[in-house]
């Protein structure tokens, strides 16, 4: 029996059933456990309090049209929680045992699935963090790492607008390319200006030079050009996301339409046809206009259509996540019946 109301999903959190917890002391992490409390007990000088010493992951759980409950690409989550654990001084969580404990929690919680026909999903978190007092500014040496699920109905409801902000959402050779929370901590309050201005999110520009395109504060950014060729930028200091990895192989080799990963100045967008948002939140977003300091740049996208190339990329890639349309060898990882 299904404990989610698959017709008013939001993108709120709403408690599950279970959660995986595993706890890391002496250098060595434990077995791992299931467990039914939400709820967190910890030192008031515990070193993500202070510090921010914590990380994260995102990945979505899906109902297939067969019946059948998947997930897709978690081996690429492990990985980069595995580089965001490295740079924040934390201790990797092993790869094998991270996509067990996905694959663990999203079975426990099957009945938060949200059915096949709603376009909703079961939001998969990953987190870490350092749990012992530390007021020195030093790493924690007791660390957890946990998993909760939360079913979720799709992110955005129809085209964006963006704002170019003046804020950076991080330094040069900071911390822009891990999942840190400190990242998003950053752009509170530069989205919040934004969202009382009338647009959905920030588009930062590099920070070093501010003169090319980085992303929003929770996804990747992608335009299409007038000859129908995808591009997107590329930096050091961007967010890796495995939905723009997956959208770039698919774009190159199932539907044969050239990919440009390269540096992109703000200056040049108003070039490109088509632009959009790819995150596992935000699946494929359209945007239909930027705004830069009173400069109004729109794209090919009416408020409820995508643009055409835009349209194929979606479909293709929610087909792949969905179970309708054949995926790369290992993209889509079978968990149970639904
Ligand atoms: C998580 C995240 C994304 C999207 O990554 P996916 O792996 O596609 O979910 C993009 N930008 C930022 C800043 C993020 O934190």
């Amino acid at each position: 029996m299904k404990k989610v109301d698959s017709k008013n999903l939001s993108f709120n959190y709403t408690q599950t059933d279970m959660r995986y917890v595993a706890e890391y002391k002496n250098g060595k992490w434990d077995e791992g456990r299931m467990t039914d409390d939400p709820y967190i007990r910890m030192n008031e000088c515990a070193c993500v309090l202070q510090y921010a010493q914590t990380c994260f992951e995102g990945l979505k759980a899906y109902e297939t049209a067969d019946g059948r409950i998947v997930c897709f690409r978690p081996d690429l989550n492990a990985e980069r929680m595995v580089s965001s654990c490295k740079r924040m001084n934390m201790p990797e969580f092993p790869k094998d045992k991270f996509v067990q404990a996905v694959k663990d929690v999203v079975k426990a919680n099957k009945d938060f699935v949200p059915e096949y026909s709603s376009g909703g999903a079961l939001y998969v978190r990953p987190f870490m963090y350092g749990k012992d007092p530390i007021i020195n500014v030093v790493s924690a040496n007791e660390f957890e790492f946990r998993i909760f699920t939360l079913p979720v109905g799709s992110y955005f409801k129809k085209a964006l607008s963006l704002c170019v902000s003046d804020y950076d959402r991080a330094a040069p050779h900071g911390t822009g390319n891990i999942k840190a929370g400190l990242n998003y901590a950053m752009s509170l309050y530069p989205t919040m200006e934004a969202k009382k201005a009338g647009f959905n999110e920030n588009l930062y520009l590099d920070p070093a030079s501010r003169k090319y395109v980085e992303e929003t504060g929770g996804t990747n950014v992608m335009f299409v050009t007038n000859d129908g060729k995808v591009v997107t930028p590329k930096s050091d200091s961007i967010l890796p996301s495995i939905t723009k990895r997956s959208i770039i192989q698919i774009a190159r080799e199932e539907l044969g339409i050239e990919v440009e990963e390269r540096p992109v100045e703000i200056k040049e967008i108003s070039n490109f046809k088509e632009c959009f948002l790819c995150g596992t939140a935000a699946v494929i977003s359209p945007v239909r206009m930027v705004t830069d300091h009173g400069k109004e740049i729109t794209f090919d996208t009416s408020d409820n259509e995508m643009g055409p190339v835009t349209r194929k990329l979606y479909n293709t890639l929610t087909g792949m996540q969905k179970g309708t349309v054949k995926a790369p060898e290992g993209w889509v990882v079978e968990i149970c019946k639904a």
